[in-house]
């Protein structure tokens, strides 16, 4: 996989609250590839992409094309988020620097927003991964 991730920009929240479960066996495969890798490896380097990323490419057909579809929930909370983090999504930056300022950026009320309409929103996984790895960043900075 090498020392870079692209991915498309809401997946960086989904990450936050992986816990095994996803669309598809090799969808939950790639998730916990990428999870452990930006656990395992500080150096790697992230950028996005507004179109089907590695993850997508292992998620379930339907759900592909359902992706594709321009007025498609997913393409909207990456719209979303994008207007949120501006320029942040535009170049290739170190994971370690994008989540310190995804961090500072996107609060939990923020992100409620963000992932409106998400069916895996009701779990509150990701809120909850997403928040414990903020405070953790904030315990360390401050
Ligand atoms: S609620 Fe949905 S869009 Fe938001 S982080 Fe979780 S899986 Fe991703």
């Amino acid at each position: 996989m090498g020392t870079s991730i692209k991915l498309r920009p809401h997946h960086i929240l989904c990450l936050h609250g992986f816990k095994g479960l996803g669309y598809s066996e090799d969808f939950i495969k790639q998730m916990q590839e990428i999870s452990d890798k930006i656990k395992r490896e500080r150096h790697v380097k992230i950028s996005f992409i507004f179109d089907l990323d590695i993850l997508c490419h292992s998620c379930t057909e339907d759900n592909r094309k359902a992706c594709l579809q321009q007025n498609s929930l997913s393409r909207l909370i990456d719209k979303r988020l994008k207007k949120k983090l501006k320029g942040l999504l535009r170049r290739e930056t170190s994971l370690t620097f994008f989540l310190e300022k995804l961090y500072k950026t996107i609060s939990a009320r923020k992100m409620d927003y963000i992932c409106r309409g998400c069916e895996w929103k009701k779990f509150g996984y990701c809120r909850e991964g997403y928040l414990k790895k903020r405070l953790m960043l904030e315990k360390e900075i401050t």
